[in-house]
């Protein structure tokens, strides 16, 4: 239980759930989106279209289909436009979102990827600052969940050791 950093690749997890970092449409794209998409098969793709997208900051979720993951919880992250456009609080939202959800369908254990800090461009360390607070502050209040953050990258993973260690004990 608690909240652990790791370097890997979210497709091989076995978690309850994945966090998918998508886009509004739902409909796949590049970077983990593409991945969890290859590794899940096409029935991904056929259930996501059904969904009708989802607006930025919030989750939607699917079956894990050939992933090793029960479920994938969908959460388009905000794309970086400067700091002024609401993006600190749309961040924290998908995270926040992506956790409730996960609850409320009995998902205790739950993988993310760090959301936002590819092709959207959000700064590494405001971004792993953000997700550790909203992290932590959710596990707080849900000491039988666990959380897993799976960094793709050396560079993105000290980002979240160290947003940590300034947070201070996980949960
Ligand atoms: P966004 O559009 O939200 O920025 P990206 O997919 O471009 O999403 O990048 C988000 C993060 O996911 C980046 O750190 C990227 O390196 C990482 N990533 C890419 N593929 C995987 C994977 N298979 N598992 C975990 N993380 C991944």
């Amino acid at each position: 239980m608690g909240y652990t950093i790791i370097s890997g690749d979210i497709t091989t997890q076995h978690a309850d759930a994945i966090v998918n970092a998508a886009n509004t449409s739902l409909l796949g794209g590049g970077g983990v989106d593409g991945a969890i998409h290859r590794a899940a098969g096409p029935e991904l793709l056929r259930e996501c279209r059904t969904l009708h997208g989802c607006r930025t900051g919030e989750a939607k979720i699917t079956k894990g289909y050939r992933l090793p993951a029960r479920y994938v919880i969908h959460t388009p992250g905000p794309v970086w436009r400067g700091g002024n456009a609401g993006e600190d609080e749309l961040l924290a939202s998908s995270y926040w979102s992506s956790l409730r959800l996960a609850a409320e369908n009995g998902a205790k254990t739950v993988a993310f990827p760090s959301i936002s800090t590819g092709v959207y461009r959000f700064p590494l360390e405001r971004a792993a600052r953000i997700a550790t607070e909203t992290v932590c502050g959710f596990l707080r209040e849900h000491p039988d969940m666990s959380v897993t953050m799976v960094c793709f990258d050396e560079r993105t993973k000290a980002a979240y050791e160290k947003a940590l260690a300034e947070y201070g004990s996980p949960p």
